[in-house]
């Protein structure tokens, strides 16, 4: 029989690959600072305890899906930690998408309790985690992607190797930050067409027929009432959060300056999309 596999964060992405890798015959062990979160996976069987280290004492596989880079470095490094009780010869895989630099980070901590850690940011948003048609971008040690793969291929799709840790991550921030200047594309152009007098819906799709059309015009479309099962048609609540994607834009952004690599559009979106925040949409989704 499979042994237990640790899962830290069941938020809107964690707890349904949570839910597929119980699916998938793994016994889950795991737990969330936000009590309610853990309810759900509970009723289907996981082991919920305390905290991280609690999971790092029973599980020698874990998988973490947190909000940002301080949330990894206090479940990984912090009083409570997993590293306080981590098993030597442990697989640590984290798939929050935070700064790469973040991530070498933690794999050098992790490296000093002997264990290996990896971060496999994912694309997709809650619908592919739902269906586990996520895709991962793998980022760490070649030798332990075969064992970090068993795990991921019950909640993805797509494993890609990325090479080194924190390159699954800097695949991630390029991602987003195409996803970012692609919505806000697409949102100003909706916006152009509703006004020049177009249906919404006959303008999505001509652009899903022609050179204009991009993930936010045909499947995750920003405008109400154009696609059903998306955020723009649930008043734009759960999915990715606009707080959230500001965040990848920081990171895109960090990670340019960094690089010297000049990002104007990448730096425009960031901004929007902290306006956004500011305006009270943060919890909102980014569409
Ligand atoms: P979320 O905020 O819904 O979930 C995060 C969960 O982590 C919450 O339940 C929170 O209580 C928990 N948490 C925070 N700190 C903790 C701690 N110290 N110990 C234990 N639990 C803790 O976020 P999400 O939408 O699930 O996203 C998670 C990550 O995946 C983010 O980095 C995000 O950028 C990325 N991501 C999200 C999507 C999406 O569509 N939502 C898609 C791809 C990637």
């Amino acid at each position: 029989s499979k042994t237990q596999v640790g899962f830290i964060g069941l938020g809107n992405m964690g707890k349904p690959m949570a839910k597929n890798l119980l699916k998938h015959g793994y016994p889950v062990i795991a737990t969330d600072v936000f009590p309610e979160s853990c309810k759900e996976l509970q009723e289907l069987g996981a082991q919920i305890v305390d905290n991280p280290a609690e999971v790092a004492d029973q599980a020698d596989r874990i998988v973490t899906m947190l909000p940002s880079s301080p949330n990894v470095i206090e479940v990984y490094t912090g009083p409570n930690g997993i590293l306080k009780k981590v098993k030597k010869g442990s697989l640590l895989i984290d798939s929050s998408t935070i700064d790469p630099a973040v991530s070498k980070e933690m794999a050098v901590a992790a490296e000093k309790m002997g264990a290996v850690f990896m971060d496999a940011p994912v694309s997709g948003g809650v619908g592919a985690a739902s269906s586990g048609k996520l895709t991962f971008m793998v980022g760490g040690v070649e030798e332990e992607f075969t064992a970090a793969q068993e795990l991921l291929t019950c909640m993805g799709a797509n494993v890609v190797y990325c090479g080194a840790v924190g390159t699954g991550q800097a695949a991630k921030i390029c991602n987003n930050m195409l996803l970012a200047i692609g919505m806000i594309g697409t949102s100003e152009t909706m916006n152009l067409g509703i006004r020049l007098g177009l249906d919404p819906k006959l303008l999505a799709k001509i652009l899903n027929m022609s050179s204009g059309r991009c993930w936010s015009s045909d499947t995750y479309n920003p405008v109400p009432g154009v696609m059903e099962g998306v955020p723009s048609g649930n008043h734009y609540q759960g999915g990715f959060g606009t707080q959230l994607m500001a965040k990848d834009l920081g990171l895109a952004q960090t990670t340019a300056t960094n690089t010297k690599t000049p990002v104007p559009l990448g730096s425009l979106a960031h901004q929007i999309y902290r306006m956004m925040c500011a305006r009270g949409y943060a919890g909102k989704d980014f569409s």
